[in-house]
């Protein structure tokens, strides 16, 4: 008896020693916002790292609200990985007391013709290796003993994104794309492609009567048979858009959120081979 009682005295020790985060998992936390960031960074972390999304999969980026749980666990994260650019300042300017990477830092953005930052700079594999080698630097910062894997991953991840690129310059062409939310200006850019969007940079609000009456007679005079769209436009505007100028409907990734299961490399491949269709 007295022996169960050591035993079971021991395992309870044990147990109160171990610490144990909420979700179970030990291992450092990098939290990331857009869903191309989580991608890259979980590619370039490897299995050492737990790295959680911010926003919840199909949730909007460009207007999301972090809730104040979320805001405490990016302050206790190892390592917060913004986008930048305007598009994840909510969090950017609640993480003002802690140091954050910003993926896109040190990168020319591009402006749109009214002069605004245009944020979805993930969508060029060119930007994209900058935006993964200062994720890369900022892992290594955070957790050094780690710092030849991270390294090694991400020297793999740049090679792939550098042979997208070429494919991207190989195959570039001009031409004016039709999109429903203006979020390849970027890949449109490495194209040789202009872009025309719907509903603007943001994806806000809808466009009204006379703007879509324009696009639509625009795309009547140019003969625009594809119209892409992005799951998070609303898509009515896209339907009647492509049905009004006999058009068909051409999905693309923003990569803003997760979508169909698919790596950030093979989604960013699927929207350079819609938008380069003969
Ligand atoms: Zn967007």
């Amino acid at each position: 008896m007295k022996k169960l009682l050591i035993l079971l005295l021991a395992v309870i020790l044990l147990c109160a020693c171990k610490p144990i985060l909420p979700d179970g998992d030990l291992r450092p936390e990098v939290a990331v916002t857009v869903n191309a960031l989580y991608d890259i960074t979980s590619y370039i972390a490897g299995d050492a790292v737990n790295v959680v999304s911010v926003i919840p999969d199909g949730a909007e980026i460009h207007d999301y609200s972090p809730t104040a749980r979320q805001i405490e666990s990016l302050r206790t994260a190892a390592v917060v990985v913004l986008s930048g650019l305007g598009v994840d300042d909510v969090f950017a300017n609640v993480l003002r007391d802690r140091e954050v990477c910003v993926a896109s830092d040190g990168i020319a953005p591009r402006l749109t013709d009214t002069g605004a930052v245009d944020p979805h700079m993930w969508l060029s594999p060119t930007d994209a290796i900058a935006m993964s080698r200062n994720i890369c630097a900022a892992l290594i910062a955070a957790m050094p003993d780690h710092a030849a894997e991270f390294q090694t991953r991400c020297d793999e991840l740049t090679a792939e994104l550098a042979t997208t690129a070429e494919v991207c310059a190989a195959r570039a062409k001009s031409g004016v794309i039709v999109t429903t939310h203006e979020a390849f200006g970027y890949l449109c850019r490495d194209l040789g492609l202009t872009q025309l969007s719907v509903s603007g940079l943001y994806a806000e609000g809808e466009p009204s009567a006379r703007q879509l009456a324009e696009l639509i007679q625009y795309c009547k005079d140019n003969g625009v048979t594809r119209i892409y769209a992005e799951s998070a436009a609303n898509p009515a505007v896209a339907e009647t858009l492509a049905r009004e100028c006999g058009a068909e409907i051409v999905p693309l990734y923003t990569m803003e959120s997760a979508e169909g299961g698919m790596s950030y490399i093979r989604r960013l491949q699927y929207d350079i081979d819609r938008l380069t269709l003969g």
